[in-house]
């Protein structure tokens, strides 16, 4: 460290270098040759993890030949801002199609005990204004997000001719009549003049590819598709099922942070099979104040998600209007730039500075977890040494005193890079067999894998090139919305190559109003199709790199998650590095002045 950083922070009560070889010695067990090859399909033998849980069997329709102008592929918020937006554009013959069996996209499929958004519900949950709704809590469970996913559903009929419980198989370009093909499981074939895939980024459940996982003869599920016929109960709890059962965890990501305090208090036994833990801060959740709801001014919804995007990306607000753990993280990391002569200091000083503020914020969730947790070994072993952000911060109350209940048992596996395997009995980690009745996979979505296979359907574009083939070297879009060669076809996601923020829908909600603005414009124009030039694509491929250059070295450093693509950092793989680095309103506001030019851009228009 600098003399002049000494001089700072001659108070730090920490060792930086002793902090930077732990979390290095922290980050080298963990890290698998594998990579993403550390988990397996769900497919095959594993296709049941996938089923359905909450719709009847037995449903049937007859297979559809319509065409329509816009098909929207997924009904989670994604799909459901860009069919609002296109109806407020005047763009009205649209369809839906969804896997599940009503909307809500990941609040469809999450439902495990204690399922909340980490997100403040004012800024997470859209249209609140358009639909006149008020959130309970700061933080919305589960269902309440659920239900709102309905409202904006029935406000902007989307119902009326969406197709729930089918899947899209393959979608296929016809050139003569500039249409999209859409086939699915229910034997539809489909047309559309344009095609908007909104499939999500974190859809696709992964299990480990651990020895003997066929061979477990006990009940298994994953978090996102959670059994309640087995465990009882409901969202709120009462896992009454499981008194008498031997329960295994696999996994310690935010899923787990919130259903782990449930099965705790319910199972006989319970096992938390740990690889890494995550930061657990303070949650504290508290009901709407109807005073403050009601002295708010139009528009404060946006001004509102504005604020919080700039708060998470660490530039100056005037006021913090958010005021919870994301944005004290970074209340925290700007408190150390001095307010007087900020401009004066170099970005290595910056960066210094901030690892400073994260070793100090990282160093009381550390703190925390003694103050709550009894074990001593447990608490050690639930000790995050990593910088805040490479891996999801969590937020919760009822996580860490659940190691303080005698049911509760946890299973550090970091020296073994994970558990071991899976025998007919149970889990095997650390050369110990854990007897178990039933195996929850918390073990997340996949994330690093090609973004046509976590879709679940190829997308066939001109000259039969594949997205697949397309993307085989990274994503190459023009803002992230649309590619050479796929005429009329746009992606919503968030995490690719456009303005990304932790609060999703905020993103999604942007994204669905600049999509739903090229479609008018299309139709608008008579003409019969707009993509991205050669030149225009690449030029913006090489944009998003360029940015994103400075997080490369953090995220390198980082214990591998998802986050890291496992550890492997590259260019254009996996999440990071894929956003534009000056943030959500920054791409917004380019976007807007692309709109404002009205030439549509870098787009070939036929
Ligand atoms: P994650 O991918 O975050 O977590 C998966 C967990 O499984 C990790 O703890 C991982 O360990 C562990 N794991 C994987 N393989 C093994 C193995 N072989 N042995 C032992 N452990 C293993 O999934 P989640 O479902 O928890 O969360 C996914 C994302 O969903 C979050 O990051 C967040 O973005 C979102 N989410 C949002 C919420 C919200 O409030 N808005 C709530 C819940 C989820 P390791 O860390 O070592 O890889």
């Amino acid at each position: 460290m600098s003399a002049e950083m000494n001089k700072r922070y001659h108070n730090l009560g920490f060792d930086p270098e002793q902090l930077r070889a732990k979390y290095q010695a922290e980050r080298d067990k963990r890290v698998r040759s594998e990579g993403n090859d550390q988990y397996r399909d769900v497919t095959d033998q594993f296709a049941h993890f996938l089923n359905d849980p909450y719709v009847k069997p037995g449903y049937a329709r007859e297979p559809l030949t319509d065409q329509v102008d816009v098909v929207i592929v997924g009904g989670g918020f994604g799909g459901m801002l860009a069919g609002a937006r296109l109806r407020q554009a005047g763009v009205e013959n649209i369809r839906i199609i969804e896997a599940g069996g009503d909307f809500g996209g990941t609040w469809y499929w999450n439902r495990y005990p204690g399922a909340q958004c980490d997100i403040e519900s004012y800024c997470y949950l859209p249209l609140l204004e358009e639909l006149g709704y008020m959130p309970k809590e700061k933080y919305s469970y589960a269902p309440e997000i659920y239900e709102h996913s309905q409202r904006i559903g029935q406000a902007f009929d989307l119902y009326e001719n969406t197709c729930f419980q089918t899947k899209v198989e393959c979608i296929t370009w016809e050139e003569d009549a500039a249409t999209w093909l859409i086939t699915t499981d229910r034997d539809d074939v489909m047309r559309a003049r344009f095609v908007v895939m909104a499939c999500g980024p974190l859809n696709r459940p992964k299990l480990p590819a651990v020895e003997g996982i066929e061979d477990f003869e006990g009940h298994s599920f994953h978090t996102s598709r959670w059994d309640y016929d087995y465990t009882g109960g409901d969202h709120e709890g009462n896992l009454h099922k499981l008194s008498d059962k031997r329960i295994g965890v696999i996994g310690t990501g935010a899923t787990a942070i919130q259903s782990v305090p449930y099965v705790g208090e319910h199972a006989k036994a319970l096992y938390v099979f740990q690889r890494t833990p995550s930061s657990v801060d303070l949650r504290g959740n508290s009901p709407t104040d109807s005073q403050w709801a009601q002295s708010l001014t139009p528009g404060w919804q946006r001004a509102r998600r504005e604020n919080f995007n700039d708060m998470v990306l660490g530039k100056p607000v005037e006021q913090d209007l958010v005021n919870d753990g994301w944005t004290e993280i970074f209340r925290d990391l700007m408190s150390v730039v001095p307010k007087e002569n900020p401009d004066d200091m170099s970005p290595e000083q910056i960066s210094e500075l901030a690892e400073m503020a994260d070793f100090r914020k990282m160093n009381s969730i550390r703190d925390r977890v003694d103050q709550v947790v009894e074990d001593k070994e447990a608490a050690e072993a639930l000790k995050p040494w990593y910088r805040q952000f490479c891996k999801r911060p969590t937020f919760n109350d009822e996580y860490l005193p659940t190691f303080n209940r005698e049911n509760v048992m946890l299973v550090d596996t970091s020296e073994s890079k994970g558990i071991e395997r899976i025998t007919k009995n149970g889990i095997v980690a650390n050369g110990v067999e854990y007897e178990l009745d039933c195996i929850i996979f918390a073990t997340g979505f996949e994330v690093g894998t090609s973004y046509t296979r976590r879709a679940g359907f190829e997308v066939i574009g001109q000259g039969g090139e594949t997205l697949t083939d397309h993307f085989a070297d990274g994503l190459k879009t023009l803002h992230g919305f649309s590619s050479h060669g796929f005429p009329n076809c746009f992606q919503m996601g968030g995490l690719s190559q456009n303005g990304g923020s932790v609060n999703l829908t905020s993103v999604l909600d942007d994204h669905a109003q600049h999509i739903g603005y090229i479609i008018k414009e299309v139709l608008s124009r008579g003409a019969s199709y707009v993509h991205p030039t050669q030149e225009a694509e690449t030029a913006w491929v090489d944009t998003i790199r360029s940015l994103a250059i400075n997080s490369q070295a953090y995220f390198e450093a980082c214990t591998p998650g998802y986050y890291n693509n496992e550890g492997y950092v590259a260019p254009g793989v996996g999440i990071m590095g894929q956003g534009y680095a000056p943030g959500a309103n920054a791409f917004n506001n380019l976007m807007a002045q692309w709109r404002n030019s009205g030439d549509l851009a870098g787009m070939q228009i036929k």
